[in-house]
This record gives C-alpha cells, structure tokens and sequence, in this order.
C-alpha cells in the first residue's frame, strides 16, 4: 500500500509502503519514549516523487520526548551512498520525525529546522519535505509540509 499527497507545484508525494513500515515502528504513542526522525530519500518520476527510504534513528542523534535532532554528517553520508550507488537517481527528499499527538503539527523549531535544512543542504530539488508521524494507532494521519523557499504548505492526502 502506497499513500499519496498532493504537492502545490501539482505532482504527487508517494509515501511506499516500506517507510510506512517504519513510521509505524516508530510511532510515538506515549511521552515514554523519546520521538524518532531521520531523513527521506526517493526518486523523481514525470508525475511523481516516490519516498523509497527513510533513515532510522541511531548514533548521533539526540533523541527526547519533544525534540529529535539528526546526526548532521551520519545524514550526509547515507545521502551521498545513496546518490552516487543510483547514479544520481536516488535523492535526498527531506526530514520525518514523530510526534506524540494524534493530529500532529509542527513545532516553533520544526518549521525553524525546515527552513535551516532547505538552506543548509545540497538541494536536488527546489522544495524540501517534511513529514511529522502522528501517534495514531491508524497510520495516514501524517502532517505533509512542502518548503520552497518562500512558505511552508501542508500537503492534503489524495488516496
Ligand atoms: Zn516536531
């Protein structure tokens, strides 16, 4: 099962079903647990943008109950494995992290470390993503944010 979202430059977002796999392992259902997060890489195609993988939490991060902080050079690494392995077709898309909120929206800091992310990174694409996992018990309750620069927009879910 794949889940989509319609971006405002109008492709659609593509979430496969093994980064769902990972969102649901890694759901934050309680404030015992610290929140996870990682970055998101996939592909391009001519109606599309497919999430193909998300990075797990590990060595490096900071990890708390309301805050996850990735590893800054671990996050490069695994990007630029990635791109040069696909010769250049796998890319980097943008962040995921959870939250312990059923309808989750983003933080002061999340929209701060989008903007910080879109401005730090080598960019493939014009826009960076953001996706917050919901502690909801049904998956699909994702926010979907889009950064181009400008504003941040929340993408609506299509199927
Ligand atoms: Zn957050």
């Amino acid at each position: 099962m794949t889940i989509d979202y319609k971006l405002p430059n109008g492709k659609l977002l593509r979430i496969s079903d093994c980064v769902l796999d990972i969102f649901v392992m890694h759901q934050q259902i309680s404030f015992n647990v610290p929140e996870s997060g990682g970055i998101l890489l996939g592909r391009v195609f001519e109606k599309y943008i497919m999430i193909e993988s998300a990075s797990l939490p590990g060595e490096g991060d900071k990890r708390g109950i309301l805050f996850f902080h990735r590893d800054k050079r671990k996050a490069q690494s695994i990007i630029n494995k990635n791109y040069e392995e696909s010769n250049g077709e796998i890319i980097y898309i943008g962040e995921w992290h959870t939250h312990c909120e059923k309808e989750p929206h983003p933080s002061f800091i999340d929209k701060w470390e989008i903007k910080r992310a879109f401005k730090k990174s080598k960019l493939n694409l014009k826009y960076l993503i953001c996706i917050i996992v919901s502690s909801d018990k049904l998956l699909g309750n994702l926010w979907v944010g889009y950064y181009d620069g400008n504003k941040i927009t929340q993408c609506q879910r299509v199927s």
